[in-house]
């Protein structure tokens, strides 16, 4: 950057002052190495065959369930496989819940069938079902508004539509519904709630998901419509005559049980205690395979991991994997993380988190300190040609990193297309065959050179002042 040099002196305390500011933070050593890091991972990584071996040797692991617990058996043997120096699992506590059926048909005017799937977490419906009238929100806040007449014994229906957006934009608007149109129809007495799936597809399969039940004292069924279906009953309520819902719904809710989160560590070998945490959740959704949600994560997080622990020596720092337990159900192993690790989290450099799908990577998010945009500068110049441009500083680091982010950490966010990612979401198409090796690669590429680089660098990250 050219800086006027305005005086003599003045001009000469300037010019040092620029020289200093522009010490840059990472050498052309390190800048090399991750060079040829991301070079060797766009070659030959291979975080496929890690997603392939968990959706096929594993599958759906729904936290707390009985592929949970082989997925926690099975990182460990992975890791172990993958040349990690350390490879431990720490107890969570989570909430348990078996899925049963879910059927739902129109029984006036109009009978037909319904495609639904239960919101996780839902109750059942009595024995013999229920049968009530539809009542039609456009969003939860218009059924938070609704007076209780109106609702009262009825099925609320909130049929709210997600746009489709690269930055999955869409999601935080509609997905109110699904967390929190359960507790809204239940303190109106309604009789159930349904809504329009989370999700851009328009497949004849249902979105399923968390909803919030902490302290809801008479939780009701809650059900999630397939877009076509969420359609068809748009079209019969228009015809202006009360429409008829027969649910049968059975669910399970079991006592809380142990989960793990599972940690794979490159020990580092100046500042071992020093720590860059990359993450993904090794939960699913129990009716897909998991492979996007969060199966491609946690194999790009490893494959990156794997290539930095078969460099000649070990990074300055320790890099940590961590692979978080019941992210679906609540962030309940980050939060359990965070809790048991209070007193070391100035000992973390920096957090980032791989759950966003499969997609190509377009876009370098951060949360640094201002005196650190260097850094990110600096790692650009090797990720841009991987066709990533820089965004924002307000990363959260992804769902399980927001939560030490709250804390301070500093994060990275390494954000991909997730043009199709809702389309997939939470549905039994959440499957390997979405999947491209090739995309896979390029992931791999940008996540080693901004995991090395971070923990290899001279200096560190600083904290990032959190907002209250
Ligand atoms: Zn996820």
């Amino acid at each position: 950057m050219f800086r006027p040099l305005l005086t003599l002196t003045g001009g000469l305390i300037a010019a040092l002052a620029v020289t200093a500011a522009q010490a840059k933070p990472l050498s052309p050593e390190d800048l090399s190495v991750a060079e040829v890091l991301r070079d060797r991972a766009l070659e030959s990584s291979d975080a496929y065959s890690i997603v392939e071996s968990l959706t096929v040797e594993v599958g759906p692991r729904p936290a707390g369930s009985e592929g949970d617990r082989r997925a926690v058996a099975w990182a460990q043997q992975k890791m172990k496989a993958l040349g990690f120096d350390r490879v431990y699992t720490e107890q969570i506590e989570v909430p348990r819940w078996n899925r049963g059926h879910a059927h739902a048909r129109v029984v006036a005017p109009f009978p037909q069938p319904l495609v639904v799937t239960s919101l996780g977490y839902s109750v059942g419906t009595p024995q013999g079902g229920i049968t009530a009238e539809i009542v039609e929100f456009a969003d939860v806040e218009a059924l938070i508004k609704a007076p209780a007449r109106k609702v009262k014994g009825k099925i609320a229906f909130i049929n709210k539509r997600m746009e489709r957006a690269r930055t999955g934009e869409g999601y935080g608007p509609a997905v109110g519904g699904r967390s929190k149109g359960m507790r809204a129809a239940a303190e109106k007495g309604a009789a159930a709630l349904m809504i329009r799936s989370v999700g851009t597809d328009s497949d004849r399969f249902a979105h399923t998901g968390m909803m919030s039940i902490d302290g809801v004292e008479n939780p009701v069924p809650a059900l999630a419509l397939s877009a076509p279906d969420a359609n068809l009953l748009e079209a019969m309520l228009k015809r202006g005559k009360p429409v008829e819902v027969q649910l049968d719904v059975h669910n399970q809710r079991l006592e809380d049980g142990p989960s793990f989160n599972v940690i794979g560590e490159i020990t580092g070998r100046e500042k071992p205690q020093e720590v860059m945490i990359i993450g993904a959740h090794l939960d699913s959704w129990d009716e897909g395979t998991g492979a996007l949600d969060d199966g491609a994560g946690v194999a790009v997080v490893m494959e990156a991991a794997r290539m930095i622990a078969e460099l000649p020596q070990r990074p300055r720092r320790t890099l940590r994997v961590v692979l978080f337990g019941a992210e679906e159900i609540g962030l309940v192993g980050a939060k359990q993380y965070v809790d048991a690790h209070r007193s070391e989290l100035d000992n973390i450099v920096a957090v980032s988190e791989s759950d966003f799908g499969a997609g190509k990577i377009w876009r370098f998010d951060t949360r640094l300190p201002e005196n650190k945009f260097d850094i990110a500068d600096q790692m650009m110049q090797l990720l841009a040609p991987l066709g990533i441009e820089r965004g924002n500083n307000k990363s959260s680091g992804g769902p399980d990193s927001s939560v030490f982010v709250a804390q301070g950490v500093p994060a990275f966010g390494l954000y991909q297309d997730g043009s199709d990612y809702f389309d997939y979401h939470h549905t039994p198409n959440d499957t390997l065959d979405k999947v491209d090796a090739d995309t896979l690669k390029q992931n791999v590429a940008a996540w080693v050179v901004m995991s090395f680089l971070a923990v290899e660098m001279e200096g560190d990250l600083g904290r990032v002042p959190t907002e209250h």
